[in-house]
This record gives C-alpha cells, sequence and structure tokens, in this order.
C-alpha cells in the first residue's frame, strides 16, 4: 500500500500563525512609531485580526485586538515626528476601527463554533439514533419469548419441589421453555436478515458528493480533536448503484472510529487519509487513519456485532456497516496501516452506464 505523504500537523500550524501575527505586529509597530502622526499606519492592524480571525477563539481575538489598541496608542506616545492633532485623530480613528473590526471577527467566530458544535452533535446523533433503532426492535421483539422462558421456568421449579415430583408436567414446562427459546433465535435471526435486507431506495448517485458531504459534517470534529484531515477523491468516477444514505451512514461510522481511534494517539500522528477510487466495476471508499492500529488478529472480529475494546463502545457500528455494505451489493474490510494505524475500506458496485441492461 502506498504510503501518503501527511500534510502539516495543525498544531504546528497554528504556531506558525502565531509566529507570523507577531512579527507582523511588530512591524506594523515599528512602521507606526517611525513614521509621521499624519500618516494612519495603525489602521492596519485590522488587517492581522481578520487574517487570524479563523485561527484563534473569541477570546484570542479579544486580547489580539486590545493588544493592537495597546500598541497604537503607545506607538502614538512614543512617535515624535509631525502633527500631533492630527496623530491624535488618526489614533482614535485607528482604535475605534480596530475595536469594531475585533468586535465583527468575534461574533464571526462564535457563530461558527455554534455551527461546527451542531455539525459535530448532528454526526454523533445520526449514529446514535441508528443504534437506537436496531436495539429497541430487538428489545422489542425479544421481550415476549423471554418472559414466557421465565414463567415456564418458575412453573416447572415448582411442579419438581413438589412430593413426589411432578415430571410430566416439569417436562411440558421445559418443552414450552424450549420452544420460546427456539422462538427467540428466529426473532434474531430475523432482526439479522431485517438489517441486511434490501436496500430502502438503490440509485445512481455521485460517490465523491456523498462523501464529500459526511466529511463536511466532521470537519468540525477534526478540527478540535487537533486531527490533520486530507481528502484524495478521484476525479471522473463513475455514478455509484446503492442506497445514498445507507452508503453514508457506513461512511460516517468509519470516520468516527477513525477520530476516535486517532485523538488517542500523539497530535503529531493525528491524521486521516481518506480515499476514493475505482476498482473494476466497484467504487472503493478508504479511510486510513495513524490512530493505535487494530488489536492484535481482530481485523474479522471487529465486525461481530457488540465486540468492542471502548468504555462506552457497543460494539455494532462495523457489524451494521457490514450487514448494509453486504446488502448494497459490495465488500467492507479491515488491514492494519504500514506505519502504524488502521485502513477500513469497503466497496460498492458501479451504476450501468445509460443503455447497459
Ligand atoms: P464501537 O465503536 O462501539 O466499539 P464498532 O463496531 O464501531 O463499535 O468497532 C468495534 C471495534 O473495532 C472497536 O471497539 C475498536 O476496537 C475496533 N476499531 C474500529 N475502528 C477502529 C480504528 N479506526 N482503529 C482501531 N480500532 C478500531
Amino acid at each position: 500500500m502506498k504510503t501518503p505523504s501527511l500534510p502539516t500537523p495543525p498544531r504546528r500550524r497554528r504556531g506558525l500563525h502565531l509566529t507570523a501575527m507577531v512579527l507582523a505586529l511588530a512591524l506594523l509597530f515599528l512602521i507606526d512609531t517611525a513614521t509621521r502622526y499624519e500618516v494612519a499606519v495603525s489602521v492596519f492592524y485590522t488587517v492581522i485580526i481578520l487574517a487570524m480571525a479563523h485561527a484563534l477563539t473569541w477570546r484570542g481575538l479579544i486580547v489580539l485586538s486590545g493588544s493592537c489598541v495597546a500598541l497604537t496608542w503607545l506607538s502614538f506616545l512614543i512617535t515624535s515626528y509631525g502633527d500631533q492633532r492630527a496623530g491624535l485623530v488618526n489614533m482614535l480613528i485607528s482604535t475605534v476601527a480596530i475595536v469594531i473590526t475585533g468586535y465583527l471577527a468575534c461574533t464571526a467566530e462564535l457563530a461558527r463554533a455554534a455551527a461546527h458544535e451542531a455539525q459535530a452533535r448532528l454526526l454523533r446523533i445520526s449514529r446514535i439514533h441508528s443504534l437506537e433503532g436496531l436495539t429497541t426492535s430487538i428489545a422489542h421483539e425479544l421481550n415476549q419469548p423471554l418472559a414466557a422462558i421465565v414463567t415456564s421456568g418458575h412453573a416447572c421449579q415448582r411442579w419438581m419441589e413438589q412430593d413426589p415430583p411432578q415430571l410430566d408436567k416439569a417436562r411440558q414446562a421445559l418443552q414450552r421453555i424450549l420452544g420460546d427459546a427456539d422462538r427467540a433465535s428466529g426473532i434474531i435471526a430475523r432482526v439479522r436478515k431485517l438489517s441486511k435486507g434490501e436496500p430502502a431506495s438503490t440509485r445512481p448517485f455521485v460517490f465523491n458528493a456523498a462523501v464529500r458531504e459526511v466529511l463536511a459534517l466532521s470537519h468540525a470534529e477534526m478540527q478540535r480533536l487537533d486531527i490533520a484531515m486530507r481528502a484524495d477523491l478521484a476525479p471522473g468516477l463513475p455514478l455509484a448503484l446503492a442506497d445514498p444514505v445507507q452508503v453514508q451512514q457506513v461512511i460516517a461510522n468509519l470516520v468516527l472510529n477513525a477520530m476516535e481511534a486517532t485523538a488517542l494517539v500523539d497530535v503529531a500522528r493525528r491524521t486521516i487519509l481518506v480515499e476514493s477510487l475505482q476498482q473494476a466495476d466497484k467504487l472503493v471508499f478508504r479511510i486510513s487513519d495513524g490512530g493505535p492500529g487494530l488489536p492484535a488478529g481482530a481485523q474479522e472480529q471487529v465486525f461481530e456485532p457488540f465486540w468492542t475494546t471502548k468504555h462506552e463502545g457497543i460494539g455494532v457500528g462495523l457489524s451494521i456497516s457490514r450487514s448494509i455494505v453486504e446488502a448494497n451489493g459490495g465488500h467492507i474490510w479491515a488491514e492494519p496501516h504500514a506505519p502504524g494505524g488502521a485502513v477500513f475500506t469497503f466497496s460498492v458496485p458501479v451504476a450501468p452506464a445509460e443503455g447497459e441492461a
């Protein structure tokens, strides 16, 4: 497998931004102090605030705006050339411009943070929702035969405790227990079949667009966790033929797993690579992460229901994903990632070109 060239980790990028900001502030301060009062250099502090709007939190923006105002006033106090009245007016205009720019940048940053939070919640809810649907239906269906097994078990116990024991009645109760246990396992088989059942709406769709939609939803969470994500989506892919919503659920699940795994390692290794490509008559989605990797020898087990290594995991995400992918005519598999981490890949069929059967 090819080793992806990874982008600059976010923390290093942030360090570069901060260094550039301090240099720009120092340069502007020097120019402002060295030029005449009449030249309103300090108004250019607003450019630095705008440039840093995406890299700083709202608190950081307040500190930056305050520092810009302080530097403006300081250079007014120590400048010795030109008309001081004009300098005072320029300083007040610059101050107002800096405060307004700082306020607008903070408001925009707060709105952006709220939108990110909403996106992260949406991603989580969509996952929990699909799990809830499954567990509720299993619990509902299984409740009745299990309750009947308990009732018959108690009856059996009573018949056995009688003197002399009523063996015939006890045998009948045991017979009922076996019948109910059969019903329960039949229900589990039906639920499995249901979750593998016909896709709700198989249709041709643009594979990369479906991938991008899910990635956009996970963007905020990636940033929050300091994960550098790179998408390498092959251009000009043919349409996929599957249920796009179900395929997106699988992608969301793999992305969430990759983020959870990646968040466990050092920031420098927090990288995720997402790829799409065509292999013969299949479209392939692949996600490689720099996390701790798959548990030893568990490449197949991770797809089994209720198999989890997480404290609060349920262990059904990958098993549902496999049911969905297979019901849509594809395959899903896991492999170790060469430099450390895990690779999850799934395929779905290419839609027949127009005119083909
Ligand atoms: P859950 O997330 O509730 O544990 P999943 O079916 O999504 O359930 O995953 C099952 C198990 O597979 C996880 O507990 C974890 O051990 C393993 N796993 C899944 N994705 C990854 C990954 N990207 N890196 C390492 N292990 C993973």
